[in-house]
């Protein structure tokens, strides 16, 4: 417990957590699990191209997500570079995509030889703002829109949906944090031409690499199948080039088990927001970011925005301060990707054109969650942002002191 400023580790004091504290940190099965699961591996010697696990995870996907087709890709970055392909976007064409957030949306636009056009994102729901994608919409050569359910929060589906059908365009979903949530209580994974899934280590359903695509329309999985390799097509379908995204055996084994911890898992994290919620209520300037009500959520992300005003200390200067006691929380997403090479020089029209990306970009921060948490380092973690408010005026005259 810190007493004085000096107690902090930014200004030499004894830091908190000697065990540093992640986001986004991994669930690990326990050890007899994976050893039973792997042994089968090894006893069949089939590694990889569409081997017996892949299809058990496949056909659980799809019953918990409830959709026609789940298909496992190598990660979800290439994930969106085959349903670019698959929905037929020719290079060249513009899609439709927020700057806020992780750089594989944008990037795997790039790979598949389209242009992003970035949005502005709504400021309650992170998510692409509607006005901007219809204001963008009368732009020149959009093939495409690409929603992100950023924190799992889901996009306007309803409305993207209107708009790209009267336009005549895609839309699909980058749904990396949305595993398990729904929209209206259907599950994401149904919505838009197809969704996107990462099953990456630091995601709340992990495979360690890996990932899939959803949808419910049988033709585009087919395509999918077809484009990921030869091993697991149903039918031989004509695809625009090969993209060998396959899922390995040991990345399916991960994933069945990680699939049996997942309501567990789900359970945990929302006790952890909970928690972080409750401490942290009274204290000025800090506003969660939740999911919609009535809807299921994985509350994977916890993340909050910081009024400096009310708060009295900029998002950046409590980031320092928790760092340095080894709980790292992390600015996620700063920059806005339309501030990133090589978007910055090849598209500067985008740099001042996002005013809530930016302002979002400057106030968001993202705490620690998952296994390795447990009541009481959340409370430690909250004792110390309740700290950094108290003495905020202090803080930040030491904190200028150092620069
Ligand atoms: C993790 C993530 C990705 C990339 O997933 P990979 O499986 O690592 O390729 C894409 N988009 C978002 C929003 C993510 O968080």
């Amino acid at each position: 417990m810190k007493r004085l400023t000096s107690d902090l580790a930014v200004f030499g004091g004894p830091v908190e957590f000697a065990d540093v504290l992640h986001v986004g940190q991994i669930n690990i099965p326990e050890k007899e699990r994976f050893e039973a699961i792997f042994s089968g591996i090894f006893s069949r010697r089939y590694y990889t191209n569409h081997g017996p696990l892949q299809q058990e995870l496949e056909v659980r996907l799809e019953d918990l997500f409830r959709v026609r087709n789940a298909i496992a890709v190598t990660n979800a970055t290439i994930g969106l570079m085959l349903a670019c392909k698959a929905l037929g976007l020719r290079e060249g064409g513009r899609v439709i995509v927020p700057a806020f957030t992780f750089a594989a949306s944008v990037q795997a636009l790039s790979w598949a030889g389209l242009m992003p056009l970035f949005c502005d994102v709504d400021p309650d729901t992170h998510v692409l703002s509607v006005e901007s994608v219809r204001a963008a919409l009368e732009e020149p050569g959009v093939c495409a829109i690409l929603g992100v359910h950023l924190w799992g929060t889901p996009c306007g589906v309803e409305e993207l949906r209107r708009l790209a059908d009267e336009r005549g365009i895609k839309v699909f979903y980058d749904a990396a944090h949305a595993i398990g949530n729904t929209i209206n209580g259907l599950s994401v994974g149904n919505f838009g031409d197809l969704e996107v899934f990462s099953f990456h280590a630091t995601k709340i359903f992990s495979s360690g690499e890996g990932g899939c695509v959803t949808t419910n329309d049988d033709e585009l999985a087919e395509r999918l199948r077809n484009l990921r390799s030869s091993y697991g097509r149903r039918m031989d379908v004509p695809v625009p080039i090969g993209g060998y995204g396959r899922f390995s055996e040991a990345q399916a084994a991960l994933g069945l088990l990680s699939l049996e911890d997942f309501a567990a898992n789900c359970e945990m994290n929302g006790r952890r927001f909970g928690r972080y919620r409750e401490r942290l209520a009274d204290v000025p300037g800090l506003r969660f970011i939740l999911p919609p009500a009535g809807e299921r959520s994985n509350s994977q992300y916890v993340v909050l925005e910081v009024d400096e005003a009310l708060f009295g200390l900029s998002r950046d200067a409590i980031v320092k301060c928790l760092q340095r006691e080894n709980i790292l929380c992390r600015r996620y997403f700063t920059p806005g990707m339309h501030r990133c090479l090589p978007y910055s020089s090849e598209l500067p029209q985008y740099v001042e054109s996002l005013p809530v990306t930016d302002f979002l970009c400057s106030r968001v921060m993202q705490l620690p969650s998952g296994q390795q948490m447990d009541d009481n380092k959340i409370d430690a973690v909250c004792d110390l942002i309740i700290f950094l408010h108290e003495n905020a005026e202090n803080i930040a005259g030491r904190l200028c002191e150092q620069q």
